[in-house]
């Protein structure tokens, strides 16, 4: 699923806009018990059903210009499509735009890409995050072009057969590439109708409901455009902070604004706990410019990206005890260990992934220009370590250890 994302507005501000709207657009009456709203609007409301025209309307007059949707009047093209839909799996508009540019000029079609080798497309990859997708965008790419021709299936049930496509991708690619009344729902789109239902359950357990009422809502004319035009006004109105109500296609019909509080919707279960791993990492560099680094595992957390070596993370690490005894020997000459002196960096690095944040000491070590890697790691040159698929937390660590800030000893 794709994740809510915000986008600029001017005139007038978020907050006049949200005080504007509450004060002219609220149906009058008391407000009712919030359990029973729900029940309400289902029993009967006859305004439950935002028109489609209406926001096919806005749509046209205010969709977003992004670099993969297809102007007004142009076929949507299903790699491009499909490609920024992969993209924006658990990463916003905003952080997208330059990589999907330049990952289109270095494979402008499926064709290029499949050809590819992996290791070139997780280097394009790098700084997306969740590579998986990156090692699942490449197989998705060889099964277009060996089984399909090239061409992407035009249903939901064809597409949800590729490697890396899932409902919501399906979903979202038959309607924007080929037109397909299919009901794609995405944050941006639940937050909408959770708001225009005023949805009292947490988000978690109203997702059925919410795909339910996005299913009657879908129109059989144009289902692509009402499929991109909800996922705007979630972008750009209907946003998590003070929703500009005023300017909303669909406010006479939103529940939540006649109640007076669309910004507490959708509601939000507690969040599970995520208890902080910690671990050390080494960052050997060689006398003449050299970074030693290895290979994550295929499968995993960061599969196949390039990484320097690191001790495990886990919640109980201790650094005096235990960083030490997993930094790589390095052996300048066949007969014997270079004595490698590592030195601790003040400070730590911090990263955050989906499901756990992570906390790195960081160790540093000049070694001679003869010194050879460890078994299954090996030597990058840094000038070229731009093009090696180092994920975000990594490209953080070499440059917290290279740092010259914090490497300089001590006056
Ligand atoms: S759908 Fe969102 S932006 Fe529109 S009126 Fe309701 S809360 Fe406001």
């Amino acid at each position: 699923m794709r994740v809510a994302g915000g986008g600029p507005r001017k005139k007038p501000t978020r907050a006049q806009a949200h005080r504007v709207s509450s004060r002219t657009v609220r149906v009058s009456g008391p407000i009712r018990d919030p359990s029973i709203r729900a029940a309400e609007e289902d029993a009967g409301n006859a305004k439950l059903n935002p028109d489609a025209a209406a926001l096919l309307a806005w749509y046209d007059r205010h969709r977003r210009v992004l670099p993969w949707r297809a102007a007004p009047g142009e076929t949507p093209h299903p790699y491009r499509v499909w490609l920024s839909e992969i993209m924006l799996q658990q990463t916003t508009v905003k952080a997208v735009g330059p990589y999907y540019v330049r990952f289109l000029k270095r494979f402008p079609t499926v064709e290029r890409l499949a050809a590819a080798p992996l290791d070139d497309v997780l280097k394009a990859w790098a700084g997306l995050g969740y590579y998986a997708r990156g090692r699942n965008l490449h197989a998705c790419a060889r099964a277009v072009v060996a089984q399909h021709g090239g061409k992407f299936p035009d249903t939901e049930e064809g597409l949800q057969k590729l490697p890396g496509i899932g409902p919501y991708t399906a979903a979202a690619i038959a309607a924007i590439a080929f037109d397909r009344p299919a009901v794609a729902v995405d944050g941006n789109v639940e937050r909408v109708i959770a708001r225009l239902c005023a949805i009292d359950e947490p988000l978690s357990a109203a997702k059925p409901r919410i795909r339910e009422v996005a299913a009657r809502m879908t129109p059989s004319r144009r289902p692509g455009d009402f499929a991109q035009a909800m996922m705007d006004l979630g972008a750009t109105i209907c946003t998590p902070k003070q929703p500009a109500c005023i300017l909303c296609p669909w406010n006479e019909a939103c529940a939540a604004l006649r109640h007076g509080d669309p910004e507490t919707f959708p509601h939000k279960a507690p969040k599970a706990e995520r208890p902080l791993r910690r671990g050390a990492a080494f960052v050997a560099v060689r006398a003449d410019g050299f970074l030693l680094v290895r290979t994550r595992p295929e499968k995993g957390l960061l599969g196949g990206m390039t990484e320097v070596p690191t001790t495990a993370w886990h919640q109980n690490f201790c650094d005096s005890h235990e960083a030490l005894d997993d930094a790589p020997r390095l052996a300048p000459r066949r007969n014997g260990w270079h004595e490698t002196k590592w030195r601790r960096i003040p400070g730590v690095v911090t990263h955050t992934f989906t499901h756990f944040p992570l906390e790195l000491t960081v160790y540093v070590a000049t070694v001679p220009a003869g010194a050879r890697a460890p078994a299954a790691m090996r030597w990058v040159a840094l000038r070229d370590l731009h093009g090696e698929a180092l994920p975000n937390v990594m490209r953080k660590v070499v440059a917290h250890a290279l740092d010259p800030a914090r490497t300089r000893p001590a006056s």
